[in-house]
C-alpha cells in the first residue's frame, strides 16, 4: 500500500514523514527544502509505504516540483493521499485540498500545527469540517508527535476500504457549474480512456495551461471547439476570466467550509514576535549590513574560534597517533614500503583531511540554525532586489547558500525555480559559491602562507567567488539569457526557535557524509596517489618521488600552470585529484610532500605568497568535483552541457588566477 504525502510548502510534510517512518530527512523552516520525493515504510506497518513529495500550492505544471507531485499522483496511482494542511493558514491550504479531491483517490486530511492554533486560542470543529469536505480529518501536531497514530489508523482504514471523497462538486448553480458539467459531458469517454479523473480533467481544460494533460485526453477538433465555446460563454456570463472564475469557485467553497467550523486564532504570539524581529532584520537600510555582519560572525567563529580550537585538538590527536604508529612499526622492523603506505599514505592523506571535521560541523551548525530559525527565508526576501539587478530572483539565493555547503544539493535545489531561464543561470552560478570541501585547502594554505591574515584571506576568497559569480551572471544576462526573472513571491515563515533535534540530525548527517567520504573516496584516491608516487614504471620503489609514475604524468600537464606561478608537478597532480573530491588536493599534497616533512612546510617551500594566492583563486573557481558535475549534467538533462560547465569553469579559473598572479606581482615577489 502506498500513501502520497501532499501539501503546501512548509506545512510540515517532512516532519510528519520523519515521524511516520522514523527516518531523518532534512526539515527546514524554509519553503522549497524538499525537491525530490523520498519514500519510507510506516513504523509498525511493514507493507505500507509513504512518499514525501515536494510542497505545492496548486496542481499545475509550472515548476519541476509541481510536475513531480502531479505525475506521481496521476501515474503511480497511490492507494491513498495524506493531505497535510497547515491549520494556522487553513483557507489557503484548502485550495490544494479541493484539487486533490478531484483526483478521486481515497484521502485523509491531516490538520497539522494544531499546537500553534490551540495555544493562540483558535479552534476547529473537526467533525463538521470532515462532513463538509467529505473526507476524514485528523488534527495532528507533527512536531510534537500528537495525533500521528490516529492519523495512520484512519488513513489505513480509508485506503483499505477504498473510500473515495464523498463530495466532488464544489460549485453552486451558475455559469461555472454549467460550464464544468458541459465539459464533463464532452470528455467523459476520453478521460476514461486516458485514465484521468473526469473532474480533474475538466478543471485542467478550463485552466487551459496544462498542455500535457490536455493532449493526453486526445480530443478532436470539434470537441475542442465545443469546449472552447462553453468556456467563452461562461466567461461572458460570469464576468471573470476562466482562471479567476475557477479560483473564485474554490474560494467560495472554502469559505463555506470554514464558516462556523474555524474560530480564528488571535494573531499568534509567534507572528507578532516575528513581525517585531522583522522590523529590524528586514529593515530597508539595516537588512543587508546585518546579513553581512551575521555571515562574518559565523565565519569568524567557525574558522578562528570554535572550529579552529577543535580542529587543533583533533590534529594533535592524529599527529600523536601517527607518531606512535611510526615508532611501533619501526621497532617491529616493518618493511619500509608497508610503513610508508601507512604513515606517508594513510596518515598523511586521510588524516590531513579528517582533521577538518570539526570546522565543517561547526559551519553547518550555524547554517542550519540560520535556516531553522527562519532567517534564511528573510535573506532571500532581502536579497531579491539586489539579485534582480543581475537578472536573478530572490529564490536563487537558496541554491546559492546551499552551495556554500555542497554543490550537489545546491544544484538540485534549483528545481524550486519556476522558469527554465532562472534555473539554468542559477545552476551555472552555484559552483562559484565556495563549497565546504574547499575549506581544508584554504585553511592549510592561509595558515602556511598568510599566518597573520588567515581569516581575511578566507573571507576574501568567499567574497571573490561571489563577485566572479555576479560578473558571470551580468554577462549572461546580457547575452545568452536575456530576459527577466520571474517575480518572486514567498511567504515568510514565522521565526522559530531552532529545533535541537533537526539541527542535531543535520550535523550528524554532515559528519557522517564527511567521514564516509574520507574513508572511501579520499582513502581510495590516497592509495592510488601513494602507489603512483612510490613506484616507477618498472614497479621498482623510487628513491625520490620525482622519478615516480605520477611525476611523469604530472610533469606533462604542469606547463599549463606555469604562467599562474605553480608549475610544479606535485601541484598539478593535486589539482587533478581535486576533481575527484576537493579535499584530495590537500591529502595529495600531503603524500607528495611527506619527504620534506609536513604539508605546511612543503607549501611554504613550493609556493610564494604570490603563487599561493593565484593557486587559491584557481581552486576556488575551477571545475566542481565529479559528483557535482554529474549532478549538473542530470539537472541540465545533457552530459554535453554539464561537461561544458566544467570546462567553462576551468577556463574562468585560469583567467582569474592569471590576473591575480599578475596583479599580485606588483606588490609581492
Ligand atoms: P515541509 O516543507 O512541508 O516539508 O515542512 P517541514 O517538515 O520542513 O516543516 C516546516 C517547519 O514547520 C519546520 O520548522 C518544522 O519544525 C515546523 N513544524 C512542522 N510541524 C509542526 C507542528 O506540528 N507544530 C509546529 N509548531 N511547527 C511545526
Ligand atoms: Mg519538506
Amino acid at each position: 500500500m502506498i500513501f502520497a504525502l501532499v501539501g503546501n510548502q512548509n506545512s510540515g510534510k517532512t516532519t510528519l514523514f520523519n515521524q511516520l517512518t522514523g527516518s531523518n530527512q532534512h526539515v527546514g523552516n524554509f519553503p522549497g527544502v524538499t525537491v525530490e520525493s523520498k519514500s519510507g515504510f510506516i513504523r509498525g506497518y511493514k507493507d505500507v509505504e509513504v512518499v514525501d513529495l515536494p510542497g505545492i500550492y496548486s496542481i499545475r505544471a509550472y515548476s519541476t516540483e509541481e510536475t513531480v507531485t502531479r505525475d506521481f499522483i496521476l501515474n503511480e496511482k497511490p492507494d491513498g493521499i495524506i493531505n497535510i494542511v497547515d491549520a494556522t493558514n487553513i483557507e489557503r491550504n484548502l485550495y490544494l485540498t479541493l484539487q486533490l479531491i478531484e483526483l478521486r483517490i481515497p484521502m485523509v486530511l491531516a490538520l497539522n500545527m494544531m499546537d500553534e492554533v490551540r495555544s493562540n486560542g483558535g479552534t476547529i470543529d473537526i467533525e463538521m469540517m470532515s462532513e463538509r469536505l467529505g473526507i476524514p480529518v485528523v488534527p495532528i501536531s507533527a512536531a510534537k508527535n500528537e495525533g500521528i497514530d490516529e492519523l495512520v489508523r484512519v488513513a489505513y482504514e480509508t485506503a483499505s476500504k477504498r473510500e473515495l471523497p464523498k463530495i466532488y462538486d464544489f460549485c453552486s448553480p451558475g455559469p461555472i457549474h454549467r460550464c464544468i458539467h458541459a465539459i464533463c459531458h464532452v470528455i467523459e469517454d476520453h478521460a476514461q480512456c486516458a485514465d484521468i479523473p473526469l473532474r480533474f480533467a475538466a478543471s485542467k481544460l478550463i485552466e487551459g495551461d496544462d498542455t500535457d494533460i490536455i493532449s493526453r485526453l486526445d480530443l478532436d477538433k470539434n470537441e475542442l471547439d465545443l469546449i472552447g465555446h462553453s468556456i467563452v460563454e461562461m466567461e461572458k456570463e460570469h464576468g471573470l476570466d476562466r482562471n479567476a472564475a475557477l479560483a473564485d469557485m474554490r474560494y467560495s467553497f472554502i469559505e463555506s467550509v470554514c464558516f462556523g467550523t474555524v474560530v480564528k486564532a488571535r494573531e499568534s504570539k509567534e507572528h507578532l514576535r516575528s513581525a517585531k524581529i522583522d522590523l529590524v532584520l528586514t529593515n530597508k537600510y539595516a537588512a543587508i549590513p546585518i546579513f553581512f555582519g551575521v555571515m562574518l560572525l559565523i565565519f569568524y567563529l567557525t574558522f578562528n574560534v570554535i572550529g579552529k580550537f577543535l580542529q587543533d585538538l583533533l590534529q594533535s590527536g592524529i599527529d600523536a597517533l601517527s607518531a606512535v604508529t611510526d615508532t611501533a612499526l619501526t621497532s617491529f622492523g616493518t618493511n619500509e614500503i608497508a610503513k610508508s603506505l601507512v604513515i606517508d599514505g594513510l596518515f598523511a592523506g586521510v588524516g590531513s583531511v579528517l582533521s577538518f571535521l570539526p570546522i565543517i560541523v561547526v559551519l553547518f551548525f550555524f547554517l542550519s540554525v540560520l535556516e531553522d530559525t527562519g532567517y534564511m527565508a528573510r535573506i532571500a526576501f532581502v536579497m531579491d532586489k539586489a539579485l534582480r539587478k543581475i537578472g536573478l530572483s530572490g529564490r536563487s539565493i537558496v541554491p546559492m547558500l546551499i552551495g556554500f555547503g555542497c554543490t550537489v544539493p545546491a544544484v538540485m535545489a534549483t528545481r524550486t525555480l519556476s522558469s527554465e531561464r532562472d534555473r539554468k543561470m542559477t545552476i551555472l552560478l552555484t559552483p562559484f559559491m565556495s563549497c565546504s570541501a574547499k575549506i581544508p585547502i584554504y585553511a592549510v594554505f592561509s595558515a602556511a602562507l598568510f599566518p597573520d591574515y588567515a581569516a581575511l584571506v578566507m573571507i576574501g576568497l568567499y567574497v571573490f567567488g561571489i563577485l566572479v559569480g555576479v560578473l558571470i551572471a551580468l554577462l549572461m544576462n546580457h547575452s545568452m539569457y536575456r530576459g527577466n526573472p520571474v517575480p518572486f513571491v514567498m511567504e515568510l515563515p514565522n521565526y522559530r526557535f531552532p529545533s535541537p533535534k533537526t539541527v542535531a540530525m543535520l550535523l550528524w548527517d554532515k559528519a557522517k557524509d564527511f567521514i564516509t567520504k574520507a574513508f572511501t573516496i579520499i582513502f581510495f584516491a590516497t592509495l592510488v596517489i601513494w602507489f603512483l608516487s612510490t613506484f616507477d614504471i618498472r614497479m621498482n620503489p623510487v628513491e625520490s618521488q620525482s622519478s615516480s609514475i605520477l611525476a611523469s604524468v604530472g610533469a606533462f600537464i604542469a606547463p599549463i600552470f606555469t604562467p599562474l606561478g605553480f608549475g610544479d608537478w606535485r601541484i598539478s597532480t593535486s589539482l587533478i585529484t581535486g576533481f575527484i573530491a576537493k579535499e584530495s588536493v590537500i591529502s595529495t599534497l600531503g603524500i607528495l610532500t611527506s619527504e620534506s616533512g609536513g604539508v605546511a612546510d612543503a607549501i611554504s617551500q613550493l609556493f610564494t605568497a604570490r603563487s599561493g594566492l593565484s593557486f587559491l583563486v584557481f581552486t576556488l573557481l575551477y571545475t566542481p568535483c565529479v559528483a557535482a558535475v554529474s549532478a549538473i549534467c542530470r539537472e541540465l538533462h545533457s552530459k554535453f552541457k554539464g561537461i561544458g560547465v566544467a570546462v567553462f569553469q576551468c577556463v574562468t579559473a585560469w583567467i582569474f588566477a592569471f590576473i591575480v598572479y599578475q596583479i599580485a606581482g606588483l606588490f609581492m615577489v
